[in-house]
């Protein structure tokens, strides 16, 4: 240990990792600290922004303490007085160097070191399996390869180093044959142990060269890489150190100079010599794993390698792409949880309470701000990853989000478009009644065409606001047009109740008209004066024959008149033609059926029985002058009497008919009322009665119609009438006789 025990992180566990971590153990199994290490230095955040070095040389070559020197790391080295083997599997540590040769290190950001189990020799087979495996491993993952060797070694074309180099170079080809599209290349540092300096450094480099280009050679190369050389997947350099225990100065002084050289690097920085003046991290080194995928990507590869199993980066890439992207989307998701969520719990509450209507406030500012940071958020992370994969991990989450925010929005809009409906259909209603309460002078088509105006905009607004640019789905235009449908259909209604209203009001004004106009023609009756039959009398003969004609003339006057009432104004409120000629046959029929009931009550016994009455008296009492009579004894009482009552008997058949005189026959009603309209309704017609002549199925005859008195009542009204005139008759002889006797 060389004291070192500065901490690793800033976390309470940076104690446990003060040695870095073993990556993969003694067992050959692979530590799932790792990320958590990568997390507690920072590394795990780092994006590229980091670089992986491993070591490789034969045991006891004085690796670790190179590490730890170069490095600041504090990997176990050999004791100097018990000497055994400590480094066990594979070490990981983050660069803690701060200072470099003339002030603060200037080394690139999160340098990852691994310190790999040196082997012993070639014959163990145990030993022989780690290093195919521990090389497969620093080579899937490492930019820099550090070959630690003693300059005694350099030029003995023999012994652990050269296997160790077959072995690496025949892993490479191995392993790059499949990822040809990524054009990977790495260094093989070679750092030359104990140079003493006497050699020059340029004949040490020549021959390792020419000994690497002969194990080169000597591989087994797969079909098609036949021609390959060395150079096309390798750089290589070469570092001299001095003796550590004999030039101790020198060595330190040496390796704060060699911190120097790991920053960023370009390929023109090497020189003719192979000694490397700029920078050792090429580009084209970096594995491109981001630094959060760092742990799972090694150790689908180490579980690959000890498995024996094909390692076939590409496919390492695209399956650690995947788990990093679901695992990515899961984070990303949880912020997007914590906006939606609550969103979607006030609805689903909202929709329990019964409460349809609810529109949440700022829905459309929460959900795109909600998604905009969470596929930001994926982007910025996972866009680091296999672009395939990627791509479609992203759409995938798209599709996530974008569904639970569908139905957020969905369930919002049909929110807005329930209040909506409900608000207009009340703001119509109050503002009609507070038209009605202020005299009735309101325009109809003018209230609903504001409040539709209002309801509108109200939803136009909503559904803008949950517009996300270039998100199809959130243009809500068709919702739009179903929510003014249905504010159609709502005004279509109100505009029917309205229609009603209005008719209601019409009829009522028809009844009363009636009732005066009709009781005034049979008030007439009443009041025949003097006899009948007479020519003198014409005129009043002429009242009592065209009674029917003068009803039915006011009548259809006072019909026409309401008819253009009612069309004036539901015209003022934009009603179709269609429903205007519903609503005009439906007040024909209704006035008739009032005419009726006025005609109805004017007939009921006792009334006509005294309009008869009066009229017989007129006829009986008094003379054509309207004089009234004194009988005499020698009047012809029995005469007058005769007369008079023969004139008011022939009113009940004229009465029990409604006949024009004319004609002798009905008034065409069925041609008044006029044939249904197309557009009538079922429930246009549930409050109406049938008319017979008009509604042939109802099996009641236009004669049946106008029938005013039935035959029986007809018959014992003459009987009754009878009686009545008798009495008066018999009074009348009994004054005369009385008139003389006193
Ligand atoms: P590793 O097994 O390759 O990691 O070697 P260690 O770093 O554990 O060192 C093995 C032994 O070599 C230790 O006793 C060190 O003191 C010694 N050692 C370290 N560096 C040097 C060096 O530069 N020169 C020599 N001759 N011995 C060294
Ligand atoms: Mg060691």
């Amino acid at each position: 240990m060389n004291g070192h025990l500065a901490p690793v992180g800033d976390g309470p566990t940076a104690k446990q990792y003060e040695h870095g971590i073993q990556v993969i153990d003694e067992e050959k199994s692979f530590n799932t600290n790792l990320n958590d290490y990568l997390g507690e230095t920072h590394v795990a955040e780092a994006g590229f922004n980091y670089h992986l070095i491993s070591v490789f040389g034969s045991q006891s070559t004085g690796k670790s303490t190179l590490l730890n020197n170069l490095f600041k790391t504090d990997f176990s080295v050999m004791s100097e007085t018990a000497r055994q083997q400590t480094t066990k599997g594979i070490w990981m540590s983050k660069n803690k160097r701060t200072t470099g040769p003339t002030g603060p290190s200037a080394m690139a950001d999160n340098i990852l070191v691994m310190d790999v189990e040196g082997t012993d020799g070639r014959e163990r087979g145990e030993d022989q399996d780690f290093e195919r495996k521990s090389a497969l491993f620093a080579l899937a993952t490492s930019e820099v390869l550090i070959v630690n060797i003693w300059e005694h070694q350099v030029g003995l074309y023999q012994g652990a180093n050269m296997g160790l180099l077959k072995t690496v170079f025949e892993v490479n080809l191995q392993l790059f044959l499949k990822d040809k599209q990524s054009q990977t290349r790495s260094l093989l540092l070679f750092v030359i142990r104990d140079y003493v300096g006497q050699t020059p450094f340029t004949n040490l480099c020549d021959t390792l060269t020419q000994d690497l280009s002969r194990i080169w050679s000597t591989i087994s190369k797969p079909q098609g890489l036949e021609e390959s050389k060395i150079g096309d997947y390798f750089d290589i350099a070469f570092e001299g150190l001095p003796h550590k225990l004999l030039q101790p100065e020198r060595f330190v002084s040496e390796i704060d100079q060699l911190s120097t050289r790991f920053t960023a690097g370009h390929r023109s920085a090497q020189d003719e010599s192979g000694k490397l003046t700029g920078g050792l991290f090429l580009p084209e080194y970096h594995r491109r794993i981001p630094a959060d995928g760092l742990s799972v990507y090694a150790q689908g590869v180490w579980d690959q390698i000890v498995n024996n199993k094909d390692l076939d980066l590409p496919t390492q890439q695209e399956l650690l792409a995947q788990f990093r992207c679901d695992e990515i989307s899961r984070e990303v998701l949880v912020a997007f949880d914590a906006v939606i969520l609550p969103l979607e719990e006030q609805q689903a509450e909202a929709t329990r309470l019964g409460k349809p209507t609810l529109v949440l406030p700022d829905l459309g500012v929460a959900g795109s701000g909600a998604r905009d940071k969470c596929v930001r958020a994926f982007e910025t992370q996972a866009g680091r990853y296999h672009k395939g994969v990627y791509t479609t991990k992203r759409g995938e989450l798209e599709t996530k989000i974008d569904a639970r925010l569908k139905a957020l929005y969905q369930t919002q809009l049909s929110a807005a478009h329930k209040a909506g409906v409900v608000s207009f259909s009340e703001a119509v209603t109050a503002a009609v009644k507070a038209g009605q309460k202020a005299g009735g002078a309101y325009e109809f088509a003018e209230i609903v065409d504001k409040q539709k105006k209002t309801a509108l905009d109200v939803f136009r607004k909503e559904a803008q606001s949950l517009l996300i640019q270039g998100v199809a789905w959130t243009n809500f235009k068709p919702q739009y047009r179903l929510f003014e449908k249905e504010l159609d259909e709502v005004s279509a209604r109100l505009r029917k109740e309205e229609m009603r209203r209005l008719a209601t009001r019409v009829e009522r004004w028809v009844k009363s008209r009636l009732t005066d106009a009709v009781g005034l023609e049979f008030n007439k009756l009443g009041s025949g004066r003097g006899g009948s039959g007479a020519p003198e009398n014409g005129d009043k003969l002429a009242t009592e024959k065209d009674l029917w004609d003068r009803v039915w003339s006011s009548f259809s006057g006072i019909v026409r008149e309401a008819e253009t009432r009612f069309a004036d104004r539901a015209k003022s409120f934009e009603a179709s033609p269609e429903e205007v000629d519903v609503g005009l046959w439906r007040l024909r029929r209704k006035s008739w059926v009032a005419l009726r009931e006025k005609i109805e009550e004017e007939m009921m016994e006792s009334n006509i029985l005294m309009k008869l009455r009066e009229n017989f008296e007129d006829k009986f009492r008094y003379d054509d002058e309207g004089v009234p009579r004194i009988w005499r004894p020698t009047d012809d009482i029995e005469g007058v009497y005769t007369r008079a009552r023969e004139s008011t008997l022939s009113l009940i058949p004229l009465l029990a008919r409604f006949r024009l005189a004319e004609t002798y026959a009905a008034p065409d009603l069925p041609a008044f009322v006029g044939v249904q309209p197309a557009g009538v309704e079922p429930e246009d017609e549930e409050d109406l009665l049938p008319i017979g002549g008009v509604d042939e199925e109802e099996g009641k005859s236009l004669e049946e119609e106008m029938t005013v008195l039935s035959e029986s009542k007809r018959q014992d009204l003459v009987v009754r009438f009878k009686k009545m005139a008798d009495g008066v008759y018999v009074e009348a002889k009994r004054s005369a006789i009385g008139g003389i006797t006193q």
